[in-house]
């Protein structure tokens, strides 16, 4: 894969020496922990979500063309919870959110990709 290519994110996430951020969700990976299968491989770094620690496997194993389609379906996920939000809030100008509802906005857009990416891989739910 060339420099600044898509799948370089998941190269260096698997890669990185030292715990930076989540190889499942893109959190900050907090615990110490990762996965590798064997001694000697690069790290997939955990955050502390117990989904995360579930489905490091897979995702180490996924090619990261199949990982890149799984964050693709969860980025859209959410942006769906977050376009949810807004129709709550009854609001499609973002110019006129509130400062809360901004970061609730965000919050949506942000855990609802964590947590639908958690999810997808769970259960292995095919998005394509
Ligand atoms: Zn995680």
């Amino acid at each position: 894969m060339s420099a600044g290519g898509k799948g370089d994110a998941v190269a260096r996430v698997k890669g990185d020496r030292e715990p930076v951020i989540c190889g499942v969700c893109r959190r900050r990976a907090n615990t110490g922990f990762g996965w590798a299968g064997k001694q000697g491989r690069p790290v997939l770094w955990l955050c502390d979500s117990p989904e995360c620690g579930r489905a490091a496997r897979s995702v180490y194993e996924m090619p990261t063309i199949e990982l890149d389609r799984y964050e693709q379906r969860a980025r859209d996920a959410a942006g769906e919870r977050a376009g949810a939000f807004l129709d709550a809030i009854g609001k499609t100008d973002l110019a006129t959110l509130t400062p809360e509802e901004w970061a609730t906005f965000l919050q949506q857009v942000v855990v609802g990709f964590e947590d639908e990416l958690r999810r997808m891989l769970l259960a292995r739910t095919a998005p394509f």
